[in-house]
């Protein structure tokens, strides 16, 4: 039910953090992975650790808030693997400030990074997962698609964005056998967060005093919803947001 052998999982952002957590839980279940990044080296790295689980894994380089440069990654990954099954939206940034004070650029930088790559990667794959028969498409989300923050305006909207975007992909793809699940992480120990935790001292004992399970969240943490979202077990679930955030989102 879980067996995702002979099909093929593309993961942008898939060299590190969340998205290689993705990317592991994809290969343990037999898929075929091809890891998207700026980053060679890290591509590089991910690539290895997937060999290491017995998993065919490549990697493209991918910028994508350029969609020539995410068209390309689609074409290589069907290219190589014959084929793509499951999308993994996972590419993303954050940038923190004010809203007074809040830089179009900055606000434009964030959008395209969180929520235009995923319209993007997903319509340029979709003859692909139409193609797959089950084609399934995994957008990364987050609390605050949620929640508000006052520094973080602009990756609050491109994550609510993520959600609304994803149910109504659910409802105009389903026919085509494709199914649109978003994943809503709580606090994630990740390079990105490492970088709020030095700005914001306090930042690391509010997160274990508001998570019910009192830790951080793992990378590990993604891999088996992702053999789920990925496999023909969740062939009938679909315009969803999964949390996966230790209890921070439902207590009261
Ligand atoms: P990381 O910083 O560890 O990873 C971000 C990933 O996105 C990297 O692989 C990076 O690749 C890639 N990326 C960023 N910008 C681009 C770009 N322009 N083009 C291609 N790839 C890009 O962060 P996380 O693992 O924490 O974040 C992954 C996702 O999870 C994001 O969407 C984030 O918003 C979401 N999330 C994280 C939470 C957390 O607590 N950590 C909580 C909620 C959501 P490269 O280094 O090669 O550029």
């Amino acid at each position: 039910m879980f067996d995702l052998k002979g099909r093929t999982g593309l993961v942008t952002g898939g060299n590190g953090g969340i998205g290689l957590g993705f990317a592991r839980g994809l290969a343990r279940a037999g898929a075929s992975v091809m890891v998207a990044g700026r980053n060679a080296e890290k591509n590089a790295a991910a690539v290895a650790e997937l060999k290491g689980l017995g998993a065919e894994a490549d990697a493209v380089i991918v910028d994508v808030t350029d969609a020539a440069s995410i068209e390309a990654m689609v074409a290589a990954t069907a290219e190589r693997f014959g084929g793509i099954d499951i999308l993994v939206n996972n590419a993303g940034t954050n940038i923190r400030n004010r809203p007074e004070v809040y830089a179009e650029a900055d606000w434009h930088a964030v959008i395209d990074t969180n929520l235009t790559s995923a319209y993007l990667a997903s319509k340029a794959a979709y003859p692909h997962l139409k193609g797959s028969g089950h084609g399934r498409v995994i957008n990364n989300g987050s609390m605050l698609s949620i929640f508000g923050l006052p520094f973080h305006i602009a990756y609050a909207a491109s994550k609510g964005g993520v959600v609304q975007f994803t149910k109504s992909l659910a409802v105009a793809w389903a026919a085509d056998g494709i199914t649109v699940n978003a994943v809503l992480p709580g606090w994630i120990d990740t390079e990105l967060t490492r970088k709020a935790r030095k700005d914001m001292p306090q930042l690391n004992d509010n997160v274990l005093a508001r998570t019910p399970k009192g830790r951080w969240g793992a990378m590990e943490d993604f891999e088996g919803l992702a053999a789920f979202l990925g496999s023909d077990a969740s062939a009938f679930i679909t315009g969803v947001a999964i949390p996966v955030d230790g209890g921070f989102s439902v207590q009261g």
